[in-house]
């Protein structure tokens, strides 16, 4: 078999290697059953037994209050950029957004077909290279909504934003869910593609407040509407199967891990040691604000496009791939979600330390 390299890709990305041995083994036969997890019908017993448990874990690991809904939906988290305000925001309403990034901007794009966009803050004016102190909300928003990890820029908030007590605060956490523990008592929604920490692309998992649920219009398409999904336990068509099968392996795996508290201390680690020997080196330089630098994706540059190339290309060639920085930012980009182990921080850290030793 191929032998496998550190993969630094921003999502779809690294997945535990227990996971992908167990899901080898199930996809030929789930179980005892003789049906491989591809095959098996949605409503087979089988089946019911993998998606309960992944909601199962769902709920324990983020200790989810009764009074949400755990969905699995389709369509990624850009979906979601035009879900929410369908069922959330009025043509006269208006919704608070806080643009930290391309994600949110996405988001804010959608919205407004539905209804105002108040831009409560952005960080557009310094490339997004940092999150904004400074929030001012509309008077009555019919929800605050938030991208907590921004991917492409390395920024994360450090806790939520506050909002006035009874405006919904919405999400986007798709590239630190379940990296931190987080209370989800704070918020209306939380939403997230699950192809960085969860598991495949094509599932989508929306945590949900029951109030929420209900308020949407019922002339929108049944698919759109959260209820619809609520109702049937994300089993009104075919679900993504197989992401939530694998999304239920990751949790497991999470668990194993000592859950969302023990997760943060080992990211806090990884990504620690790579800011710490950022913030020494004389040749590499973080472009996130320190504060608000993201233990998910370390973005860093040299401040030379051809030294940067060459960084990656030596990179690459030494099994570390997917380091090539988004072109909005450049440089490089290490995504080091939760599965992704320390062991590939210390071979990028050998790297960067020789190519310092080689260029400074
Ligand atoms: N939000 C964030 C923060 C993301 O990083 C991404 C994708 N990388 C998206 C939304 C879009 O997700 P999807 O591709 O699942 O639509």
């Amino acid at each position: 078999m191929t032998e496998r390299i550190y993969n630094f890709s921003a999502g779809p990305a690294a997945l535990p290697l227990p996971v992908l041995e167990q899901a080898q083994q199930d996809l030929i036969s789930l179980g005892d059953t003789g049906i491989g997890v591809l095959e098996h019908s949605h409503r087979s017993k089988a089946f019911l037994a993998v998606y309960e448990e992944a909601e199962a874990l769902v709920r324990e690991l983020a200790s989810i209050p009764e009074n949400y809904k755990v969905l699995f939906l389709q369509g990624g988290a850009s979906s979601q950029f035009f879900m929410i305000p369908m069922n959330l925001l009025k043509k006269d309403q208006t919704a608070d957004y806080l643009v930290t990034g391309s994600w949110s901007k996405k988001a804010v794009k959608e919205a407004k077909s539905f209804g105002n966009v108040n831009v409560a803050c952005s960080s557009e004016d310094k490339n997004f290279s940092y999150i904004p102190e400074e929030v001012s909300l509309s008077e009555n928003p019919a929800y605050v909504h938030f991208t907590s990890n921004n991917t492409i820029y390395g920024t994360e908030f450090a806790t939520e934003p506050t909002v006035p007590a009874g405006v919904p605060l919405i999400c986007d956490a798709s590239s630190d869910i379940f990296s931190r523990p987080l209370d989800i008592s704070k918020y209306g929604i939380v939403y997230a593609g699950a192809q960085k920490n969860l598991g495949p692309s094509g599932v989508t998992l929306v945590i949900i407040r029951d109030d929420l649920i209900e308020q949407g219009p019922t002339d929108i398409p049944t698919m759109l509407q959260y209820r619809t999904h609520s109702e049937a336990g994300s089993m009104y068509n075919t679900p993504p199967t197989f992401g939530i099968y694998v999304l239920g392996q990751v949790l497991r795996w999470l668990k194993e891990q000592g859950g969302l508290a023990a997760i943060q201390e080992k990211n806090q680690s990884k990504a620690g040691k790579l800011y710490g020997y950022l913030e020494q080196s004389k040749l590499f330089n973080a472009t996130a604000a320190k504060q608000d630098r993201s233990l998910m994706n370390v973005t860093f540059v040299t401040g030379d496009a051809d030294l940067d190339a060459q960084f990656i290309a030596k990179a690459t060639a030494a099994g570390l791939d997917g380091l090539k920085g988004h072109r909005s930012v450049g440089g490089m980009r290490a995504s080091i979600y939760n599965a992704f182990p320390e062991a590939g921080v210390d071979k990028l850290l050998e790297m960067m330390n020789q190519f310092e030793q080689e260029h400074a």
